[in-house]
């Protein structure tokens, strides 16, 4: 299709139900240059919404808070740069939890974001929008960020595929970071073709994010087509046990079951026994980083105080962050938690020398509705499935594996570090399973 007239499909479609009609809420601005645009490149005809975190030159970073509301980018965060040197056309910044600290896109400063795929429930995040904005068919693609699931999380609850790279695959350049030690930004889409195509073009060395590292970057759009002939798929009863609705542990076996008989793959038991520990460790890290990266936001270069405006979740992490750095908590919380982060790494390393990937259910509930009360411990819990990997640096995906009760459940796909190219052809032998 002419990718002026797709646009205008998009924008017309983003005019209907975004604020209006189904009101989904995804998005928060729109390029209103979008129209004009157009450029060569992979990502030519391609339509690509960005999550609020990351800079677009001109356009808001609000992080959906009220401390950076008005708050313009200067300059392109390096994936934009990559995105539009390769031709794609941004369409607008998406909403998301405040400062991406949630897992149900309730905490947003301009109000929850839906789930198109179950409209009254929560759509996950907490890169919300983003995800709610490719299953609405307001964009083709987009960008979120993942620091414990905020990109698998909603790809689940939405019924897309979402993919969170090896930690230092991609750069960070430009990303307004939640915690700097687990971030990574990363593709939605709703094919694994279009996953791995944007993953390619963002990747890759970056001399402004030090942690990116120098591997040559594979086509993974072309090389999704091969079908690994052996695979050995690693499964743990440590998630099984964790998981709390045993219909979604149910689905997945069936799941590995039809790769296993349609491909002759093998299964593998593997021991991930600190998995348990994976939430517990992850906040404190997660509290103390971002204490740390809001200390910028005190009110007098960026838009206003954080503590003064911020909403609840946000300032829990403040304060919490805060606490823990204090000296006398040395050695108790942060460098605790540090050590358990190495175990759970190890593990992963260990369960890598048996199997291939490893698969699991992406979240191991079913999401809940919007606006209903639930506690800090059962929001965290969301993330139980994909914080290990952010914690080992491994990269993982979530694709669509099925629905219970007319809910999408997504299946988690993890991979050694920098196995980017093996986690996509197997979620690409899978998708073929789906599409018979
Ligand atoms: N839900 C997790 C949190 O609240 C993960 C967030 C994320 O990945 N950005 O911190």
């Amino acid at each position: 299709m002419e990718i002026k007239k797709k646009i205008k499909q998009f924008l017309d479609e983003i005019e209907k139900n975004n604020k209006k009609g189904k009101a989904i809420n995804a998005i928060l601005e729109i390029n209103k240059n979008a129209e004009k645009e157009s450029g060569k490149g992979k990502l030519s005809g391609k339509v690509i919404a960005v999550k609020s975190n990351i800079n677009v030159r001109g356009m808001k970073t609000s992080c959906a808070s009220r401390t950076l509301e008005n708050y313009k980018a200067g300059y392109d965060a390096t994936v934009i740069k990559k995105i539009k040197e390769e031709g794609g056309i941004i369409i607008g910044m998406t909403n998301m939890d405040e400062f991406a600290s949630g897992s149900s896109g309730e905490t947003s400063y301009f109000g929850p974001t839906k789930n198109p795929a179950a409209i009254a429930l929560i759509p996950g995040g907490s890169s919300s929008g983003s995800a709610a904005a490719v299953a609405a068919g307001f964009c083709d693609v987009s960008l979120g960020s993942d620091t414990g699931g905020s990109i698998r999380n909603p790809a689940s609850h939405c019924d897309i595929i979402g993919v969170k790279p090896s930690y230092g695959l991609v750069s960070r350049y430009g990303l307004i970071d939640l915690s700097m030690s687990l971030d990574q930004i990363g593709p939605f889409a709703k094919t694994v073709h279009d996953a791995a195509l944007l993953l390619e073009v963002i990747a890759g060395h970056d001399e402004k994010d030090s942690t990116t590292f120098n591997v040559k970057i594979p086509e993974y759009s072309k090389q999704i087509e091969k079908i690994p002939k052996s695979i050995k798929i690693g499964i743990s009863k440590d998630f099984e046990e964790l998981c709390q609705d045993k219909r979604i542990n149910k689905l997945i076996e069936e799941a590995i079951e039809r790769l296993c008989k349609e491909y002759g793959w093998q299964k593998k038991s593997v021991s991930l026994k600190y998995v348990d520990l994976a939430v517990q460790t992850y906040y404190p890290l997660c509290y103390v980083e971002f204490f740390s990266a809001t200390r910028k936001f005190d009110g007098r270069r960026f838009g206003k105080k954080i503590e003064e405006v911020c909403g609840p979740e946000v300032l829990r992490r403040i304060l919490g962050g805060s606490e823990i750095s204090r000296a006398e908590f040395h050695g108790l919380y942060y460098r605790r938690a540090l050590k358990v982060k190495e175990l759970i790494k190890r593990d992963f390393e260990k369960a890598f020398k048996e199997c291939d990937i490893i698969i699991c259910p992406t979240v191991p509930k079913l999401p809940h509705k919007i606006g209903s009360k639930i506690s800090a411990e059962e929001m965290y819990s969301y993330d139980a499935f994909t914080i290990p990997a952010n914690l080992s640096g491994i990269c993982a995906l979530s694709i669509p594996c099925g629905k219970i009760d007319d809910v999408p459940v997504g299946m988690q796909i993890m991979a050694s570090a920098f196995q980017e190219t093996k986690m996509l052809q197997v979620a690409r032998a899978f998708e073929k399973l789906t599409e018979k």
